[in-house]
C-alpha cells in the first residue's frame, strides 16, 4: 500500500522524456514508477488527467531577509514559491561579517519556518570570509560562494579581480563540486554610465535606467570571469545573465574554452523588457533590458548555452519599493517567486515554441546537478525526494498581486495573463498546495547540507 500515488498523467523525466506513468510515493520519497494501472493501492490518489507531472522546480537564486526579517520572509516567501511550483530554493546571503556565528540560527529558522527545502550560497567580501570558506563547508555544508565584480550602488561595493582569483583558487582546491557564483558587470563602466545618465536624465524612465548599466559592462565582465576560472580551474556559475551580448559572448567562450562554467538567466530577463508598462516596479540591478535581449537570451536557452533559470527574487512591498520616487529613488528588486514557472512556460513554451523539455530541464534537473542535489532533487526516479508539480499547461490566470502569497503587494505581471500553472504541488510526499490553497505548514521544508 502506498501513501500517495499520482495517476492518469504524463510524467516528465529529465534526460529521458515524457511518458504515461504513474508515480508512487512513500515516506517522502518516490518509490515506484509504473505504466498506467500497474501501481498498488494508495491511501491518497491524485488524478493528474490532462496534466504533466514534473519534478519540483529548483530556483537556485533568491534573496531572503533583505527588506524584512529573514524569519518573516522565510515563512511567507517560501509559501509563494510553493504555490508557484518551486520546492527548493538557493538563498544568497551577504554582509561583511563572518557567517560562522549566524548560520546555525539561520538554519534553525529555516527548519521552523520554511515550506520548501533551502540551501545557502555565501557571498565573499572580506579576507576573513574567504579564510573561513572551508569551515562554512565543514560545519554547515555550504559548497557555493558568490563574488561581485560590481557592487550595488549605495549598498555594498564589489571586489577586485585579485580577490576573486584568490577565491577561485580556494574553491578549485575544495574540489570538483565546489562552485563560485559570480555577478558579472564591470564597475568602471557602470560608474561612467551612471554618472552620465543620472546627470542628463535624473527623472528618466525605466528604459533610461537600463542605460545606467550598459550591455558591454556585462559582456566584458563575463570574459574576465571566464578567463579567471580557466586559470584557477574552478567551477563557475554566472548568475543572472541579462544581455544578448553577454549570452552570445558566453556561448563563444564555452565553445573554445576549457573552463567549467554554467550560465543562469532569470524569468524576468526572459519575459519583461525595459519598456514594460510595469514602469519602476521593474527597477532592478542588473536592469531589465530590450526586447532584442529577451530574444537573444531565449536563443541561448534553446542552444543550451544557458543552463539554468533563477529569479533573483528580492521581496519587498510598495512602501519600500517607492516607484513614485522615480528612476533614481525607487528601490531595485521585486518579489517574483510565484510567477517564475508560469512566466517561463508562457514566454518560452506557449509564445516561442521552446520545447517543454528544454525549459523544464533548466528549471529542475540542471540546477540540481550544478549545486550537488541530484538525484535527490531535480528528477522523478525511485529514491528521489517526492517533490512534484502537477502542472496544468493550459491553465490561464490573470495575475493579481493581492492573490499571490508573497507579503509584497505588487508584481511585474500584474494584470497580465500567464499560461501554465501548478494545479497541485507535492512536497516531501505530502500534498502541499492544491487548487489555490496552501496545505503545508511552515517548517515542512528543511535545510539542505551539501557534500563535496
Ligand atoms: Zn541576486
Amino acid at each position: 500500500m502506498l501513501e500517495l500515488k499520482l495517476v492518469n498523467g504524463r510524467a516528465f523525466i529529465p534526460d529521458s522524456g515524457i511518458f504515461d506513468l504513474e508515480v508512487g510515493v512513500n515516506a517522502g520519497k518516490i518509490v515506484l514508477l509504473g505504466s498506467p494501472g500497474q501501481l498498488p493501492g494508495a491511501e491518497k490518489t491524485i488524478d493528474a488527467k490532462g496534466k504533466l507531472i514534473v519534478p519540483g522546480v529548483i530556483d537556485p537564486h533568491i534573496h531572503l531577509g533583505i527588506f524584512s526579517d529573514f524569519e518573516k520572509e522565510c515563512e511567507s516567501e517560501t509559501r509563494a514559491a510553493l504555490a508557484g511550483g518551486v520546492t527548493t530554493v538557493g538563498v544568497f546571503m551577504g554582509g561583511g561579517e563572518s557567517y560562522l556565528p549566524m548560520l546555525g540560527k539561520l538554519i534553525d529558522t529555516v527548519r521552523k519556518k520554511s515550506s520548501v527545502d533551502l540551501f545557502f550560497h555565501l557571498s565573499i567580501f572580506t579576507p576573513q570570509q574567504m579564510a573561513e570558506m572551508d569551515k562554512y563547508y565543514q560545519e554547515f555544508g555550504v559548497t557555493s560562494f558568490k563574488f561581485y565584480m560590481a557592487g550595488v550602488r549605495g549598498v555594498f561595493p564589489g571586489v577586485t579581480d585579485g580577490f576573486i582569483y584568490e577565491g577561485f583558487k580556494k574553491i578549485a582546491a575544495m574540489g570538483d563540486r565546489a562552485t563560485a557564483c559570480i555577478h558579472c558587470e564591470d564597475q568602471s563602466m557602470l560608474d561612467v554610465a551612471f554618472e552620465k545618465v543620472s546627470k542628463e536624465k535624473p527623472n528618466g524612465t525605466l528604459a533610461d535606467w537600463a542605460d545606467t548599466a550598459p550591455n558591454i559592462a556585462e559582456e566584458e565582465a563575463i570574459m574576465r570571469a571566464y578567463y579567471l576560472a580557466e586559470k584557477a580551474k574552478n567551477r563557475l556559475y554566472l548568475v543572472h545573465i541579462s544581455t544578448k551580448e553577454g549570452a552570445d559572448r558566453f556561448a563563444g567562450l564555452s565553445k573554445q574554452g576549457t573552463a567549467r562554467v554554467f550560465g543562469e538567466t532569470t524569468s524576468a530577463y526572459l519575459s519583461v523588457s525595459k519598456n514594460d508598462p510595469c514602469g519602476f516596479l521593474g527597477k532592478m540591478v542588473p536592469p531589465l533590458r530590450d526586447q532584442k535581449d529577451i530574444e537573444g537570451l531565449w536563443d541561448r536557452v534553446k542552444d543550451g548555452t544557458i543552463s539554468s533559470f533563477g529569479t533573483d527574487n528580492v521581496s519587498m512591498n510598495l512602501a519600500v519599493k517607492q516607484p513614485e520616487k522615480g528612476m533614481l529613488g525607487a528601490m531595485p528588486g521585486y518579489p517574483i517567486l510565484q510567477t517564475h514557472l508560469a512566466a517561463l512556460l508562457t514566454e518560452g513554451y506557449h509564445k516561442r515554441k521552446v520545447p517543454l523539455e528544454t525549459i523544464l530541464t533548466r528549471a529542475t534537473a540542471n540546477p540540481a546537478k550544478i549545486y550537488g542535489l541530484y538525484p535527490q532533487k531535480g528528477t522523478i526516479s525511485a529514491g528521489s525526494d517526492a517533490d512534484l508539480v502537477v502542472l496544468d499547461l493550459d491553465k490561464e490566470w490573470t495575475v493579481k498581486s493581492k492573490d499571490l502569497f508573497t507579503y509584497g503587494d505588487f508584481s511585474l505581471f500584474e494584470g497580465k495573463t500567464l499560461k501554465g500553472w501548478p494545479s497541485a504541488v507535492i512536497k516531501n510526499g505530502k500534498v502541499a498546495y492544491q487548487d489555490g490553497k496552501i496545505l503545508a505548514q511552515p517548517g515542512s521544508g528543511t535545510y539542505l547540507r551539501r557534500k563535496l
